[in-house]
């Protein structure tokens, strides 16, 4: 027998009766993001290895084990992207953007070799946010006020913001070293990963989701608490602007990120309905990167969602947008049957936005009916032979018990026209 083919551990499928709402989302991003003036930009899905090595940080969880790398025919290793980050800071150098500044956004599927779980694949899709050449706070603040409007046109009401700066190279080394000292003083209570990390990436031991070493990190002292006066102005000016514009957030001292390139602010918008999954959104600072990757220094802030994490409270919190069609066209007898595509077609350009399912492969009227029926449409649209000698055409309800009523092709269309502005 031979095996069933299956699609790989961790990638799924989005199927029909799901991609309404992954549309719906899709949609909604596109229109608030194309409101605050971000142009969308498309990179490849692949790109070199050593882009992420740089970028990403090498010691990271991405870097050091959910990367899908393989070297190409040619023996150059490609790696499928993990994030957006990276290549857009590769693209807009490459093509010089970056001479002025840029708010760009994309969108499409990433890959990481992760354990898959609830809301954690190893093909997922993101929105992403990059703005280049903006130093100011008032575009960290941008950027939060607009996932906030988009959060509102979604109808999701119970994210919450978690909000915290990461200060300076300067700042950072500083605390880092104090928070090695206080952690090293509890080694031997911290969980094996963040032992390891505690001498390769120390500030990750913050975000860590062991409980032991939660414990630990809740005595630990706060970058925030570190910070000098320029950066501490940003985080300063940032919450007034949040507090002014009436959006809630909460700061989070533990709030670091897993990805190496962070300063200064960084974010994330988080859901209890997840389970251990919960954030939606994260973003922050990363002045650095572009320099890191051969530019010159320009300071750049972005974010990423993860569409299944925001789909799925979206699902849960019972939204599924309406898919189904307005009309069933349903034509009985061969006549009728053969001018039922260009009569569907004189219609389509007559109301546009008309959603139209026409019948396939003939049947008696008790049979078609059942079909426009379970299409979930809400009118049955009748040509018979009766209403093809009569140039009439029949409209049943599907949903509202009442009687078919018979319309000149003109009262057909200012109808449904009708139909579709309510
Ligand atoms: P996490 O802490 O959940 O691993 P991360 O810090 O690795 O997240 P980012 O790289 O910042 O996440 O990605 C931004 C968003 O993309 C996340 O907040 C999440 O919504 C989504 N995301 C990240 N990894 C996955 C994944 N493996 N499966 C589904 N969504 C993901
Ligand atoms: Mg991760």
């Amino acid at each position: 027998m031979t095996k069933s083919l299956q699609a790989i551990r961790g990638m799924h499928d989005i199927l029909p009766a799901q991609v309404a709402l992954w549309q719906h989302v899709e949609d909604t991003v596109r229109e608030v993001l194309t409101s605050y003036g971000y142009a969308e930009i498309r990179t490849p899905l692949v790109e070199v290895t050593a882009l992420f090595h740089r970028a990403i940080g090498a010691v990271t969880d991405i870097v050091e084990k959910e990367m899908y790398s393989f070297d190409d025919r040619n023996g150059d290793s490609l790696s499928l992207r993990p994030e957006g980050t990276a290549s857009c800071v590769r693209a807009a150098l490459e093509h010089g953007l970056l001479i002025q500044p840029q708010r760009l956004w994309y969108r499409g599927a990433m890959f990481r070799y992760e354990r898959p779980q609830r809301g954690r694949y190893r093909q997922f899709h993101q929105i992403g946010v990059e703005t280049f050449g903006l130093a100011g706070a008032e575009i960290d603040l941008e950027l939060m006020l607009l996932t906030a409007r988009l959060w509102r046109r979604l109808g999701l009401t119970d994210l919450r913001l978690e909000l915290n700066s990461l200060g300076d190279a300067e700042e950072r080394a500083a605390y880092r070293a104090q928070l090695v000292t206080y952690l090293s003083a509890h080694a031997d209570q911290l969980d094996a990963d963040s032992q390891r990390r505690l001498t390769t990436n120390p500030l990750r031991v913050l975000d860590s989701k062991h409980p032991a070493t939660q414990e630990i990190v809740a005595g630990a002292p706060t970058l925030l608490a570190h910070l000098g006066a320029e950066t501490r102005s940003h985080f300063e000016q940032i919450c007034a602007g949040l507090d002014a514009a009436g959006v809630s957030y909460q700061l989070n001292p533990r709030l670091v990120r897993g990805l190496d390139y962070y300063n200064r602010t960084v974010f994330e918008w988080v859901t209890d309905a997840l389970g251990a999954q919960g954030t939606v959104c994260a973003g922050g600072r990363y002045d650095g990167l572009v320099a890191q990757l051969g530019g010159k220094s320009v300071p750049a802030i972005g974010f990423a969602m993860g569409l299944e994490r925001l789909v799925e409270v979206l699902a849960a919190a019972g939204q599924m947008p309406d898919s189904a069609v307005d009309v069933y066209l349903v034509a009985v007898g061969a006549a009728a049957q053969q001018a039922a595509p260009v009569v569907a077609e004189r219609l389509r350009d007559a109301v546009p936005g008309l959603r139209m399912l026409t019948n396939c492969g003939g049947g008696n009227f008790k049979n078609q009916f059942k079909k426009a029926d379970k299409s979930g449409a809400q009118f049955a649209l009748v040509l018979g032979e009766t209403e093809l000698a009569e140039n009439r055409f029949g409209l049943k309800s599907l949903r509202l018990d009442s009687e078919q009523q018979s319309f000149t092709f003109e009262e057909l269309t200012a109808f449904l026209t009708a139909h579709l502005t309510v």
